[in-house]
């Protein structure tokens, strides 16, 4: 029987590259999306039966556990999560407001935290399963201009980590990935100048594809990552090392 991921923020960018890289893998991805919706109900028509869409604001924790319970009970159990919604924002940092920063703790870190609750009842009553954070490299080294956000990323690997301490005597794995610049629309409002400085930057000159990303989650899902936990993986083309 086929295993059961959950990837949130599935229906494009990043998300997307991971539903069709898991489903390649040979598993049952539920992806969730919030605004996309037609985005989500047409890359799950593409994949087959083997992928459904789930509306998910993972702001809402008592969504998140309906959403994973109904997941759990209609569709199969969650063997693997990947927490790769989020949302970021280019700002001053005494410009950002009360609402801003909360919404971007709330959305980045909280979702996740919500989102690994609830599936980790079912995980640790079945002693197996693997959670793959998206950090990123502004969680690792510190963005200027987006404190909030890298402030809610360090966060994720601070949480990653963590939490592999504490559910590693259940079975359960629980890793990161930190990407570098990768062109989804999170990074398409870049101008050409700034997108040219930042491949510069990278040893590799070039920025990423959601695939270089998908790559790594997939690693981490697999039979070949079983001894890997509380590990952070950057996927940035040498960014920063
Ligand atoms: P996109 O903007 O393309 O995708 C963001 C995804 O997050 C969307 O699927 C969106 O869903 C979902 N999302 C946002 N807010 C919510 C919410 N409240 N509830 C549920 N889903 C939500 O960006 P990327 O694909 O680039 O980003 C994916 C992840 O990778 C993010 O965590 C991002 O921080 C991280 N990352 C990206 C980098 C890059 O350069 N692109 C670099 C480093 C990290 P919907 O559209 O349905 O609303």
């Amino acid at each position: 029987m086929k295993k059961v991921a959950l990837v949130t923020g599935g229906a494009k960018g990043i998300g997307s590259a991971v539903v069709k890289r898991l489903i390649n893998d040979g598993y049952k991805v539920a992806l969730t999306y919030n605004n996309s919706e037609e985005k989500a109900l047409k890359l799950c028509a593409d994949m087959g039966a083997g992928c459904r869409a789930y509306k998910l604001d993972i702001t809402d924790s008592n969504s998140v556990n309906s959403v994973v319970s109904d997941i759990e009970k209609n569709f199969g159990e969650i063997a693997i999560l990947v927490n790769n919604a989020g949302i970021a924002e280019q700002t001053l940092f005494t410009d950002i407001t009360d609402e801003m920063w909360h919404r971007m703790i709330e959305t980045n870190l909280s979702g996740a935290f919500y989102c690994s609750r609830a599936v980790l009842k079912y995980m640790i009553n079945r002693k197996s399963g693997k959670i793959i954070n998206i950090s990123s490299i502004w969680g690792e080294t510190g963005g200027s201009c987006e404190v909030h956000y890298s402030a809610s990323k360090a966060g994720i690997i601070g949480m990653t980590k963590a939490l592999a301490k504490e559910v590693g005597l259940s079975g359960i794995t629980v890793n990161s990935v930190s990407p570098g610049v990768i062109l989804t629309d999170m990074t398409s409002h870049f101008d050409e100048e700034t997108m040219n400085s930042l491949k510069e930057e990278a040893p590799l000159n070039k920025i990423g594809t959601p695939e270089d990303v998908a790559g790594a989650v997939s690693f981490l899902a697999s039979k070949d990552a079983d001894f890997i936990t509380g590990q952070n993986i950057s996927v940035n083309g040498g960014m920063n090392i």
